[in-house]
């Protein structure tokens, strides 16, 4: 669906996008992560036919797109970025708001139209409202179905949820993930959250100062992380050598453990503690348990990752 072949862009001499190859397949969300400053705005913005590449293309169902010095307006049509900005007209209802992407339609589609995406995204009681009357959470549920309004082939997500608590955002992934599937949409999302990652992707991609360094489904890139950068995108990780890394759900406590520990802490998570410990050589480390742990422990590693 969305292609982009040898993709390159730079600041100046300070930051580089080199030579990027990436896939975005309908019905199918791509996520993009990787620490702040590794290009994947950027990235997004090149998709979106915002910004100019230096050099390779983006192909929208085989066809090049046109980029902004080729055109009046930068963007194209079918593909919609969203950001974490609110870019919602202020003093019309929300139900205005998405008809307006369907202004050149008729009325009695432009309001199915919106019926549907208030549907899907779980906006009715907020159709009459204005803008200023939304939390943050229904604000960037709006913005996306504004997005989704013309049926776009793209959609693109710059961190849609990074200001939303735990319980909005999974409302907001679950809508989105099953209008994606349902309007068999092509979608790539930049998140800072390897949860929200892990529950709504296909495929993850991982950034590192503009390169795509490891690609994967969830539990690929989970289990098999290429560098220590990856390791850590994907959660804490430990080491009491060096060489082998462990999770704190790889430590197994038992009285025949060849490893030892000395319990500092205990930290309540509800399901479980997470014990906080270290070794002799006071390398710091931790491990899961249903039961609070103290003094000397030992336990056992039921699997270790390694770098190359
Ligand atoms: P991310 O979204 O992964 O945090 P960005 O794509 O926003 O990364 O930025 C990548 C790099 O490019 C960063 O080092 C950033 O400081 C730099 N950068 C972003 N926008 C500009 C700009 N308009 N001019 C110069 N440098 C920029
Ligand atoms: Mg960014």
């Amino acid at each position: 669906m969305l292609k982009a072949e040898k993709l390159s862009y730079s600041y100046g001499t300070s930051f580089q996008l080199k030579s990027l190859n990436l896939k975005l397949s309908p019905g199918k969300i791509c996520g993009i992560i990787g620490h702040s400053g590794s290009g994947k705005s950027t990235l997004l913005h090149l998709l979106a036919g915002l910004k100019e590449p230096e050099a390779g293309k983006i192909l929208l169902q085989g066809e090049a797109i046109l980029t902004p010095s080729k055109k009046l307006v930068p963007g194209h049509p079918q593909i919609k970025l969203v950001t974490q900005q609110n870019s919602l007209f202020p003093n019309i209802s929300i139900k205005e708001n998405i008809a307006y992407e369907l202004r050149y339609y008729e009325k009695a589609y432009q309001d199915s139209r919106v019926r549907i995406l208030a549907k899907q995204l779980n906006l009715k009681a907020l159709l009459d409202k204005l803008p200023r009357e939304l939390s943050g959470g229904e604000i960037q549920r709006v913005m996306i179905a504004r997005a989704l309004a013309d049926e776009p082939l793209v959609l693109l997500l710059d961190e849609p949820m990074a200001n939303l608590d735990r319980l909005h955002k999974k409302d907001v992934m679950l809508s989105l993930k099953k209008v994606v599937e349902e309007e068999n949409i092509a979608c790539a999302m930049v998140t800072h959250d390897i949860l929200d990652a892990f529950g709504m992707a296909d495929e993850l991609l991982i950034f590192q100062k503009g390169k795509i360094i490891q690609r994967g489904t969830s539990e690929d890139i989970y289990f098999h992380p290429r560098t220590k950068y990856v390791a850590e995108l994907m959660g804490e990780i430990f080491t009491m050598d060096d060489k082998a890394y462990f999770r704190s759900e790889d430590v197994i406590f038992n009285k025949e453990g060849v490893y030892r520990g000395k319990v500092l802490n205990n930290v309540f998570q509800g399901s479980y503690y997470e014990v906080l410990m270290e070794d002799e050589n006071g390398r710091r480390f931790a491990g899961k348990s249903r039961d609070k742990k103290e003094g000397e422990v030992s336990f056992s590693l039921s699997s270790f990752i390694y770098f190359d």
